[in-house]
C-alpha cells in the first residue's frame, strides 16, 4: 500500500472527516460486523461502491470472504459476490493497490454488466492478513485520489482485524488460566478428598500392625470396619472422579431399557434406608405410570447422591419422595427439611466441583455428585433443578418427557463449569 495512515493530508476535509469517524469507531469497536458495517456507512459519502467484500487468509494460499455487503446497484449483484475473488487474489500477492475492469457480453446494453474492481491487500506487522475489495458496477473508474483514501479505509480495516486478533489472544488467554486454574482446583480438591480415607486406612492399618500392643477384639473390629469404610469411599470417590472425565470426554455409555419408576422409586429408597440408618424416607407415589425408557444403573446413581446428599446436608430429617406425571412428562421430586441452600447458590449446584462454602468443611464432598446427576439427566432429555429456603429444606426436581425424541447413547457434556 502506498498511503501512509498516519499522514492523511492529502485528503479533502470531507474525506478526512470520514477517515477520522471511521478511525474512532475502528477504536471503539467491540463486534467485528458492526464495526465493518459502520465503516460501510462512513466510506459511503465519500466513496462511490456498490459492492464490499473483505477476504481473510484462510490458508498458506487460499482466501475466505468474510463480510460482504452489496449496496445501490450491487445489490441485485448479491448473489455474485465471487467476482471480487480474482481481484482480491491479485490484491493479496501484490503490494500495491490492483484494479480491474471486466465487462460481460451484454454491455454496454446493460451497463451494469461492466464493473471495476479494486483490491488492497491488508497488512498487519509484516503479515498479509487479506484483501478488502471495492466494486463498482457500470463505473465510474478508481481514479488516483478515491485509491488513496481507499488505502487509508483500508488500513483502518486492518487496525480493526488487529484489534479482533489481539482481543482473540486475551480471550484463549484467559480461558488457559481458567483451565489452569480448573486443573489446580481439581487437583487439589481430589488430592485433599483422596488423602483424608488413605490417611485413616494408613492409620487404621499402622496401628493395627504395631507389635507393641495387643488390641481387643472389639477394638479390633472397630479399626477394621474404619478401613473398610475409607476404603468404600475410597472406590467412590474414583467411581465419581472417573464418570466426571468420562462425562468430559463423551464417553459415558448409557444403556436404556423400559422401567417402572414406582417400582424402581421403592427400590431405590430401601437400599437408602439400609445403607444410611438414620435416614427416613415418605415415599408419595401417584397412579402407575406406564414403562419408561431409562438406564436404571444411572439414575439410581442420581437418587442415591440425592439421598446421601440428605443425609449429609440436612442429617435426621425426613426425606419425601413423590413421584406424578401428566401426558406427556413424569415429575419426580425429593425433598428434605434440612437448613436449605441460599438462593445465590442454586444455580451453581450443578456445576462441577461447586460446594456450598457454609455447608462446613466437615461434610465431607467433591461437589462431582450433582454435576453427574444433571448430565445423567440430561441425556435422558430430562431436567433437574434444586428449590430451597433458607431455616425449611431444599427440593430437587427431576422431569423426564413420557416419550423421548431420541435416545443417546453417550451423554452429552454440558460445561457448566464458569
Ligand atoms: P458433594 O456432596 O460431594 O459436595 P454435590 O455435587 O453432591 O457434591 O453437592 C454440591 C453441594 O450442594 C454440596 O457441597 C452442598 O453444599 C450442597 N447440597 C447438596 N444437597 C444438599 C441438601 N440436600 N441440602 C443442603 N445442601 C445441599
Amino acid at each position: 500500500m502506498t498511503a501512509d495512515p498516519t499522514n492523511p493530508a492529502a485528503l479533502r476535509p470531507q474525506e478526512l472527516e470520514a477517515v477520522y469517524a471511521i478511525s474512532r469507531s475502528v477504536a471503539s469497536a467491540v463486534n467485528i460486523d458492526s464495526a465493518l458495517d459502520e465503516i460501510k456507512r462512513l466510506t459511503r459519502p465519500v466513496f462511490i461502491f456498490d459492492n464490499m467484500v473483505l477476504y481473510l487468509k484462510a490458508g498458506e494460499d487460499s482466501l475466505e470472504p468474510t463480510y460482504a455487503r452489496a449496496i445501490g446497484r450491487g445489490r441485485s449483484h448479491e448473489a455474485e459476490l465471487s467476482w471480487g475473488d480474482a481481484v482480491a487474489y491479485d490484491a493479496f500477492k501484490s503490494t500495491q493497490p490492483v484494479i480491474r475492469m471486466e465487462r460481460t457480453n451484454d454491455y454496454p446494453e446493460n451497463r451494469t454488466q461492466l464493473w471495476y474492481s479494486l483490491g488492497l491487500s491488508l497488512n498487519l506487522e509484516s503479515e498479509t492478513i487479506g484483501s478488502l475489495v471495492f466494486i463498482r458496477f457500470g463505473g465510474p473508474p478508481f481514479e488516483d485520489d478515491q485509491i488513496r483514501l481507499a488505502e487509508f479505509i483500508a488500513s483502518h480495516v486492518t487496525q480493526l482485524l488487529g484489534h479482533k486478533q489481539l482481543v482473540q489472544r486475551i480471550v484463549n488467554l484467559e480461558a488457559e488460566r481458567r483451565l489452569i486454574r480448573l486443573q489446580e482446583d481439581f487437583i487439589a480438591t481430589i488430592s485433599h478428598e483422596l488423602l483424608t480415607p488413605l490417611g485413616f486406612i494408613k492409620g487404621y492399618a499402622t496401628t493395627l500392625l504395631r507389635e507393641d500392643t495387643t488390641w481387643e477384639d472389639q477394638t479390633r473390629k472397630e479399626f477394621l470396619s474404619i478401613i473398610d469404610e475409607e476404603a468404600d469411599r475410597l472406590r467412590e470417590l474414583l467411581d465419581n472422579i472417573m464418570d466426571s472425565s468420562r462425562l468430559q470426554s463423551r464417553t459415558l455409555r448409557m444403556s436404556y431399557q423400559p422401567v417402572r419408576l414406582d417400582t424402581f422409586l421403592k427400590d431405590v429408597s430401601m437400599r437408602a434406608t439400609s445403607r444410611h440408618e438414620n435416614l427416613s424416607i415418605d415415599l408419595q407415589l401417584d397412579t402407575p405410570i406406564p414403562p419408561i425408557q431409562l438406564d436404571p444403573s444411572r439414575l439410581a446413581q442420581v437418587f442415591d447422591n440425592l439421598l446421601s446428599n440428605a443425609t449429609k446436608y440436612a442429617p435426621g430429617a425426613p426425606v419425601v419422595i413423590s413421584l406424578n406425571s401428566n401426558d406427556s412428562l413424569v415429575h419426580i421430586s425429593v425433598r428434605d427439611s434440612g437448613p436449605g441452600i441460599g438462593p445465590e447458590h442454586l444455580d451453581q449446584l450443578f456445576k462441577r466441583f461447586y460446594r456450598v462454602p457454609t455447608s462446613g468443611p466437615r461434610v465431607r464432598g467433591t461437589g462431582l455428585g450433582l454435576f453427574i446427576c444433571r448430565q445423567i439427566i440430561n441425556a435422558h432429555e430430562g431436567e433437574i433443578y434444586a428449590e430451597s429456603v433458607l431455616g425449611e429444606g431444599t427440593t430437587f426436581h427431576i422431569n423426564f418427557p413420557i416419550e423421548r425424541k431420541q435416545i443417546a447413547d453417550n451423554i452429552t457434556f454440558q460445561e457448566s463449569r464458569p
